[in-house]
């Protein structure tokens, strides 16, 4: 599946289980990783295990018939664009559904009855899903934008109104009937009046247009567009129409025309979610840091203390620069994570070095039910320590 990614696709996940057995593939396919050979290293593995499980046959030849297809198709692939994660679910019967991810998690391929979508969940849940409308005074456009794409789903409305209402409207500029006669300043009034009724009217059916879409649907912010021409400032009086909820997911607004192309519309929408992301990014850097420096505050900072606290399961939000790879180890029978090689504590197997790290710290926090966030703008303060977490609680002595 390309394109953007709505809650209904993730919803849709859950009907993949139940029907037989559901192929989960994390394939980390962050350049320079020959993903292609570590999936076929992955689904090997795989077989190796369930043919040792003593599966009944059936089952276990719909599982090599949906491996075998699913190793076909990544074979097939070109890395996709600013992609570091590909996820993808394949179930008997080549059904399949696909996600592109901006941010990494090791490789992993699991076959259940159900499809494993916990970590695909923590990841789009950092991400806010943004309502773009594009309004003036007689029509509006509402779109969804999820992850830099954007898609016009919601669709267009146009208000039903007089023509001469978006040139001169407001200023009893234009058209003999308003400028003269003995009548003309009344006519004029009357025409603003009836103007202004049209326009609030329209500005409250694409409010109620953009409460039912949120209702239905769900998003986090919205942002609005208007033009701020000869027309005057659109945005701000519709901004009045909004109800309570969606005036405080406002994101920001930008100016522009009800027709301008799709393209533009999305330069324009993505530069305000730029300006919102790195606003809310600078508060949480700002809360982590502040507990961090406070004496017994809930803030660790750096890989080192990070592993330790998850190590205690202290963590409740992970934040990290969505580019930082170390390196460190891993104990393969129990992700127990360590700075240094060694023996696990728990099973005193041997740990196992891994070049990706950090995604190897992010699976970890998922996994505790901690709530991830990639940081993708640098920020002063953040810069030396690129990964830190915001505890639950914390152990003394
Ligand atoms: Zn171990």
């Amino acid at each position: 599946m390309r394109g953007l990614i709505r809650a209904r696709d993730v919803q849709a996940l859950r009907e993949l289980g139940g029907k037989g057995p559901v192929v989960s593939l994390y394939l980390n396919v962050t350049p320079p990783r020959p993903f292609k050979s570590e999936l076929r290293s992955l689904i090997h593995r795989k077989r190796e295990r369930l043919r040792a499980a003593g599966l009944d046959k059936g089952l276990l030849r719909q599982i090599e018939d949906t491996l075998r297809t699913l190793e076909e198709y990544v074979e097939g692939l070109r890395p996709p664009e600013r992609t570091r994660l590909l996820v993808v679910f394949a179930a008997p019967g080549g059904l399949r559904r696909e996600f592109h991810l901006p941010v990494a998690l090791p490789s992993r391929l699991y076959v259940d009855p159900d499809p494993y979508i916990r970590p695909l969940t923590a990841l789009l849940d950092q991400f806010d899903r943004y309502c773009v409308v594009l309004v003036d005074r007689r029509r509006a456009r509402v779109f969804d934008m999820y992850l830099g794409e954007m898609e016009e789903d919601v669709g267009a409305m146009e208000s039903e109104t007089p023509g001469w209402i978006s040139e001169g409207e407001g200023k009893g500029a234009r058209g003999t009937a308003v400028g003269t006669g003995p009548w003309a300043g009344w006519r004029e009034s009357k025409i603003q009046r009836h103007i202004a009724d049209h326009v609030h009217r329209h500005f409250k059916e694409v409010a109620a247009l953009l409460l039912r879409h949120f209702r239905s649907r769900g998003f986090d912010r919205l942002i609005v567009g208007g033009p701020e021409g000869a027309e005057g400032k659109v945005v701000p009086p519709f901004l009045d129409h909004l109800h309570s909820y969606l005036r405080e997911r406002l994101a920001g607004v930008f100016p522009g025309e009800v027709d301008l192309p799709m393209d533009e519309i999305k330069r324009r929408a993505l530069e305000v979610a730029a300006r919102h992301e790195r606003r809310e990014e600078e508060a949480l850097i700002e809360r982590l840091l502040s507990e961090a420096h406070r004496e017994r505050g809930l803030g660790v900072l750096g890989l080192n203390d990070v592993v330790l606290a998850l190590m205690m399961s202290q963590v409740h939000t992970l934040i990290l620069e969505h580019e930082y790879r170390e390196r460190g180890w891993v104990c393969p029978r129990d992700h127990h994570l360590s700075l240094a090689p060694g023996r696990c504590p728990l099973c005193d197997g041997e740990l196992e070095e891994v070049e990706d790290f950090v995604d190897e710290v992010v699976e970890e926090a998922i996994e505790q039910g901690a709530e991830v966030e990639h940081v993708f703008t640098e920020h002063q303060g953040f810069r030396e320590w690129r990964i830190g977490a915001i505890l639950r609680f914390r152990v003394y002595g």
